[in-house]
């Protein structure tokens, strides 16, 4: 699903900050990134997604080199990947359930299809009944679950996650990330940044480590 060959990426400036990665993750696999702050994790995620492209090698999504995509193509790429960030990023004055619906508005899927789709994203995260509510009347790991049921509504096949449970208790944190298990249940690949892996380490899960842009597994 995800290939890095011989991936590097300097920004403009800077020192690189990745250098030769070569991973991959197949169809199904969840997987953890940890390293030390400014170590690459989030450029690694940003070139995933097409956020940033790479100074040299290649990244693969789904088969599709995706290092040189043309910019046009980079929303097609986009509707395939559910982000989640740290600070979920909701949208305060809208209720959950606009929240959750954002993607697919943008999308110009239809309200009848819209509702449907948020009410299911909605009781996976377990917050069916939370819909009408603003984000502010929710707990924080609450919040954070609104965050991974608006990643998930366009039913992506990958899910990005940038310190989900960063914010959270280690009660709270176990609970988000018992989530994004029930996704990769149904064959979502999953890759969570995370300083939390212990709370839920199995034996399945992949876990790597970048440090100073080098990848040490
Ligand atoms: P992490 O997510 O592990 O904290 P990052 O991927 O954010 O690490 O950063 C890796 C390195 O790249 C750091 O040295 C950081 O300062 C640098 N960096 C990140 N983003 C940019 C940017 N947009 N421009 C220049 N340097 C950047
Ligand atoms: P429908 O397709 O009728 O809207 P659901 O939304 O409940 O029904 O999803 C059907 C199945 O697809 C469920 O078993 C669900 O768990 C699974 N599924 C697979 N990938 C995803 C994803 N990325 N997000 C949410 N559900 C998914």
């Amino acid at each position: 699903m995800i290939r890095f060959l011989q991936v590097s990426k300097a920004y403009r400036g800077g020192r690189p900050a990745l250098q030769s990665i070569n991973f991959h993750l197949a169809q199904g696999d969840i997987a953890f990134l940890t390293g030390h702050s400014g170590a690459g994790k989030s450029t690694l995620l940003k070139l995933i997604c097409g956020i940033e492209r790479p100074s040299a090698g290649n990244v693969f999504f789904d088969g599709v080199d995706i290092s040189r995509l043309p910019s046009s193509e980079i929303p097609f790429l986009r509707r395939q990947i559910g982000m989640i960030f740290q600070n979920h990023q909701l949208l305060m004055d809208k209720t959950v359930f606009d929240n959750v619906a954002l993607p697919l508005i943008i999308a110009g899927v239809n309200e009848s299809d819209i509702k449907k789709r948020v009410n299911a994203a909605l009781d996976k995260v377990g917050l069916y009944d939370k819909g009408k509510y603003y984000p502010l009347a929710l707990s924080g790991g609450e919040q954070q679950r609104v965050g991974i049921a608006r990643a998930v509504v366009h039913k992506p096949k990958v899910l990005l996650a940038d310190e989900p449970t960063g914010n959270l208790d280690d009660e709270t944190a176990k609970k988000v990330m018992e989530v994004f298990e029930t996704f990769n249940h149904v064959g979502v690949t999953v890759l969570i940044v995370t300083h939390n892996h212990q709370l839920i380490s199995k034996p399945h899960h992949k876990s790597f480590r970048i440090e100073s842009g080098r990848l040490v597994k």
